[in-house]
């Protein structure tokens, strides 16, 4: 049997989000290519039976424990199996039914379900960044013990996998990560002040989960996929550059020492790297509309506001400093950002929660996992503080 005959069987932790949603409709376009073994959601049991019963997968798991029952019975007359709970996500991500686990969850909590699945061997198709903010160097180092491949989803990430395919061999002068800039590209603080969760939510570019989206319009988004990149491709802090190109065409680009600089190009859509992560190493055919350079004929870029989008220059405090910097940052940007799309605390006061915090957390150098884990509760609740949650 061929390579291109065997079905890989996919689980999707996260399949009720943005990502897990486009993930499906990859999958449902390849039946000869891809199974669905395990759905995962957090809170929304009618979408994930939906999935299910359409699916048809091994196992689901629902991590609200007072929606078990009604997924149960939803599901009744199928032979598939219902899991709920936070422990439950880690305990399917241990068992063999699946080749490949697509890390969809968002947030830390992503971190414990991808750390299982990476110990029991299984590839990795990320796009939960928060799980290398986190605790990047544990990551990456339980993935080359256990010969895993972490494949990046983050449209970024993965234009700089795809350009450094074949290059296994040549060292990397930098990275550039591109960013769209967001919805408020061009704003100024006096604009910001005042802006609301609606605001926030409309990206020019991309639909995407509330969380990403609120990270994107304050830039934090592309400070985290800095510290993504840093632990993806094993960089130095000052070969990862960002440049904004408002089109976001080109999804992000290698130098190398030659000078040459390798691009990947294509349409905003997170369709793309998904497949890619799914299929890789094959590129399989898809009907996905294709950039034409007559449409879009001019391509911009120009530096990002760090003065005005503090969060970026946060970021990239923590990603210089390290240790447990980004994993502090993380948790009260989350924490932040929850605040904010409830209206409890305004977009401008996201960046001072995380400044705080950061002030706060005593800094470990070189963290275990439960001091990560430690680090992540203490920010949680210092931020907590502050806002007054
Ligand atoms: P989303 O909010 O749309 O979906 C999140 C998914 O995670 C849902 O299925 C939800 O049920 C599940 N979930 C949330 N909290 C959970 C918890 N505590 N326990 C278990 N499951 C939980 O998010 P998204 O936009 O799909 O993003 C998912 C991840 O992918 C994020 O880390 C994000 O940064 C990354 N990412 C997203 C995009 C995008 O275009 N949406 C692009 C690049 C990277
Ligand atoms: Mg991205």
């Amino acid at each position: 049997m061929t390579l291109d005959h065997v079905i890989k069987r996919i689980a999707i932790f996260g399949s009720t989000g943005s990502i897990g949603i486009q993930a499906l409709q990859v999958i449902a376009s390849n039946p000869d290519k891809f199974a669905v073994e395990v759905l995962t959601a957090n809170t929304n049991d009618q979408l994930l039976v939906q999935q299910a019963l359409k699916f048809n997968p091994n196992i689901v798991v629902i991590g609200d424990e007072t929606k078990y029952e009604s997924v149960k019975k939803a599901l009744a007359s199928t032979d598939i199996k219902v899991f709920s709970g936070e422990k439950s996500l880690e305990e399917v991500a241990g068992m063999d039914c699946y080749d490949l686990m697509l890390a969809a969850i968002v947030g830390f909590a992503g971190l414990k379900p991808t750390l299982s699945a990476i110990n029991n061997g299984k590839a990795i198709a990320l796009a939960n960044k928060e799980t290398l903010v986190v605790a990047g160097d544990i990551v990456m180092k339980m993935a080359v013990d256990k010969r895993v491949p972490i494949i990046p989803v983050d449209s970024e990430h993965s234009a700089i996998f795809q350009c450094l395919v074949g290059e296994t061999r040549n060292r990397i002068e930098k990275v550039i990560l591109t960013a769209s800039g967001g919805p408020f590209l061009g704003r100024k603080t006096n604009y910001l002040v005042n802006v609301k969760r609606e605001h926030a939510l409309q990206h020019p570019n991309w639909r995407m989960g509330a969380k990403i989206s609120v990270d994107s319009a304050t830039l934090m988004n592309k400070g985290l996929e800095m510290i993504e990149a840093k632990f993806l491709f094993n960089l130095q802090p000052d070969q990862i550059q960002v440049v904004v190109h408002p089109q976001s065409i080109i999804h992000s680009l290698v130098q190398f020492e030659d000078g040459s600089i390798k691009a990947q190009m294509g349409l905003p859509d997170m369709k793309l790297p998904i497949q890619y992560a799914l299929a890789f190493p094959k590129r399989i055919q898809s009907d996905f509309p294709r950039y034409d350079f007559r449409k879009v004929n001019t391509l911009t870029f120009e530096d990002p506001d760090l003065r005005t989008f503090k969060n970026l220059a946060l970021a990239i405090d923590a990603l210089n400093k390290g240790g447990n910097l980004p994993c502090v940052m993380n948790a009260a940007n989350e924490i932040a950002v929850y605040a904010f799309l409830r209206n409890r605390i305004g977009f401008l006061e996201i960046t001072d929660v995380i400044e705080k915090t950061m002030e706060k957390v005593p800094f470990i150098e070189t963290p275990t996992l439960e001091e990560y884990f430690d680090s992540d509760g203490e920010a949680r609740n210092y931020a907590a503080d502050i806002i007054k949650l």
